[in-house]
C-alpha cells in the first residue's frame, strides 16, 4: 500500500523511453521488454456500473449513452444516490367514510435522496414512483435531433474520406502492377468489407452529406434583460460550473432544475503488448471480480530496487547508498550492477505482417503508429551522480513465500552486500558526485543492472523462444536535492 502514497524514489526506464515507478509497469514476455502505458493498446473488455455491478455487451453500453439506467448520482454533489420508500398517505374519500380507509394497505412510493447533502428527487418536483428499481422519467435532449443529424454528417465525411484513400492505394499499387486485390484475396466484396466493418455503404453517405444543413452564424443575438447587472444574485439558487457542466445536455442555471445523473459506466481494459499483440493484462470477465486471468506486470518480473537509505548529496564527494534488491521470479537470478552505458541498444523488429494485418490496412483500421515518434526519445536526466564500484555480480534467490517465517538469516555477507533475507539483499554502494553538480538541483543517480531471466512461455512454433536470457533495465534514484 505504501506505493500508492509515496513519492516515486526509484524509476525504471521503459524501453520506449518514459521512466515510470515499477508499479506503472508491464513486462511482456514475449518480447522480453518493459512496457509501460504509453507503449501498449489498451482495449475496452467490457462495459459496467460500478454501482451495482450490472455489466453488459458494448452494443448495449453505447445504446444506453454509457450511462446505467438504474443508478443515479446526486446532482448537487455527485455522490450516489439511494431510493428511499416511504408510505404515501391514503387518499380520503369523503363518500366511503373514515371506517373503509384503515383497512386499506398505504402504498408505498420511492424516491431518491443523497446521505452524503441531503438532496431529494422531492426538491425538485420529481413525482415519486411506485417502483424501486427504474422508471424515472428521462428527459429527452432538446438538441437531440441535431446532434443526430451532425452525427450522420460527420460518420459520412469520415467514410467518404476512407474511401478516397482506399481509391488512392488501389491506383498506387495498380500502377506498380503488383496489386492484389483484398477481394481476390479475402473473397469479399468492397461493400461486404464495409458492412464488416460497420461503415455506412457509400450512397446513404454521399446523401447524408448532401441532406445535411450547416449552422449559421447570427449577426443579432438577444438581449440580456435589463437588471441583468442590477438584479441581486442568491448563489444559493444557482448551480455551480461543475454541477451543470456534469449534465452538459441541459446545464441546467437554477438549483431547482437539477436532475438526477444517471451514473456513468466503468469499463474492463484489457492490455496488449503494440509491438507483438499479446495480452499483458486481461480481467476477469465477472465485474464483482478484481483478479486478472493474465496479469504480466513488471514488478512480478523484473528485479524490485528500494532504497534503504543514503547520505547528503555534496559536489564532489562520494557518499554511500544502501540498496535493497528484491527478485520477484520463481527462479534464481544473476544480478550484475553496471552504468547505465554499458547497457546494449537493442533496436526491436517489426513483426511480420499477417493477411488479417493487410485486411486491416486496406479498411484504414490500421492501428495508429505515430505514438513512436512522439515518445522514443530518452527524457534528460543530469548525469551528475557516478556509480562508484560497478563490477559487481552476485546471485538472488528465488521467491520462497515460506522463507518469509525463516528466523534466521546467516548469509555470508561482506563489504558490499550487507544482508541476504530469501529472495532478497541489501547493497553498500558508493556513488560519487561531480565537481560541477550545481546546488539545488535534483541529485539522481542513475544505474544498470544486467539480470537473468528465466522465460516460463512455452514455445511455439512461431516463436521459439529459449529458456535463459540476460536482461537489462536502467533504474533512476532521486536523492533529494545537491546541497552545499
Ligand atoms: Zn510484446
Ligand atoms: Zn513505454
Ligand atoms: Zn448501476
Ligand atoms: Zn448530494
Amino acid at each position: 500500500m505504501a506505493y500508492l502514497i509515496q513519492p516515486d524514489y526509484v524509476q525504471y526506464f521503459c524501453t520506449c523511453g518514459q521512466i515510470k515507478p515499477i508499479t506503472n509497469l508491464y513486462f511482456c514476455r514475449h518480447c522480453l521488454k518493459v512496457r509501460c502505458g504509453f507503449c501498449i493498446c489498451h482495449e475496452v473488455d467490457s462495459h459496467y456500473c460500478a454501482n451495482c455491478l450490472e455489466n453488459m455487451p458494448s452494443s448495449e453500453a453505447r445504446l444506453k449513452k454509457n450511462r446505467c439506467s438504474s443508478c443515479f448520482d446526486c446532482p448537487s454533489c455527485f455522490h450516489t444516490l439511494s431510493t428511499r420508500a416511504t408510505y404515501a398517505p391514503a387518499r380520503q374519500d369523503p363518500a366511503a367514510g373514515d371506517a373503509k380507509v384503515e383497512n386499506k394497505q398505504p402504498k408505498k412510493m420511492y424516491y431518491l435522496s443523497c446521505f452524503n447533502c441531503r438532496w431529494t428527487s422531492r426538491d425538485v418536483g420529481i413525482p415519486d414512483q411506485p417502483v424501486a428499481s427504474g422508471g424515472w422519467p428521462e428527459r429527452t435532449n432538446p438538441f437531440a435531433n441535431r446532434f443526430g443529424q451532425l452525427l450522420e454528417y460527420f460518420k459520412a465525411i469520415a467514410q467518404q474520406e476512407k474511401q478516397d484513400k482506399l481509391d488512392k492505394e488501389r491506383k498506387k499499387y495498380a500502377i506498380r502492377g503488383k496489386y492484389i486485390t483484398l477481394t481476390d484475396k479475402t473473397g469479399l466484396t468492397g461493400a461486404m468489407a464495409r458492412t464488416t466493418a460497420g461503415l455506412p455503404s457509400s450512397e446513404s453517405s454521399s446523401s447524408a452529406i448532401a441532406n445535411f444543413v450547416p449552422s449559421q452564424a447570427k449577426e443579432e443575438v438577444e438581449e440580456l434583460p435589463e437588471d441583468y447587472h442590477t438584479k441581486e444574485v442568491n448563489l444559493k439558487l444557482i448551480t455551480t460550473m461543475p454541477q451543470r457542466l456534469a449534465s452538459p445536455e441541459w446545464q441546467a442555471q437554477l438549483v431547482s432544475r437539477l436532475q438526477p445523473i444517471a451514473r456513468p459506466l466503468s469499463v474492463k481494459r484489457s492490455q496488449r503488448c503494440r509491438r507483438c499483440d499479446h495480452n499483458l493484462t486481461k480481467p476477469e470477465y465477472n465485474p464483482g471480480s478484481i483478479k486478472f486471468k493474465i496479469e504480466l506486470l513488471a514488478y512480478y518480473h523484473v528485479p524490485e530496487v528500494k532504497i534503504i537509505s543514503f547520505e547528503t548529496i555534496k559536489p564532489g564527494c562520494t557518499t554511500e547508498l544502501l540498496l535493497k534488491l528484491t527478485n520477484p521470479t520463481a527462479h534464481e537470478m544473476q544480478i550484475s550492477i553496471i552504468q547505465p552505458d554499458e547497457v546494449p541498444e537493442v533496436e526491436e523488429k517489426e513483426e511480420p505482417k499477417s493477411i488479417e494485418k493487410s485486411l486491416e490496412k486496406s479498411l484504414n483500421l490500421e492501428k495508429d503508429t505515430s505514438w513512436r515518434q512522439v515518445i522514443e526519445r530518452k527524457p534528460l536526466l543530469p548525469t551528475t551522480i557516478k556509480l562508484h564500484k560497478p563490477e559487481l555480480s552476485f546471485t538472488l534467490a528465488q521467491r520462497d513465500d515460506a522463507a518469509e517465517y525463516d528466523d534466521d538469516s546467516h548469509h555470508e555477507t561482506n563489504d558490499i552486500i550487507l544482508w541476504r533475507k530469501s529472495n532478497k539483499l541489501a547493497l553498500r554502494l558508493k556513488v560519487t558526485t561531480d565537481e560541477e553538480a550545481k546546488v539545488g538541483s535534483p541529485a539522481v543517480a542513475i544505474l544498470a543492472l544486467q539480470y537473468s531471466y528465466r522465460n516460463t512461455v512455452p514455445p511455439t512454433a512461431n516463436s521459439p523462444q529459449t529458456r535463459d536470457h540476460v536482461l537489462y533495465t536502467t533504474v533512476a534514484i532521486h536523492l533529494g536535492t545537491v546541497t552545499q
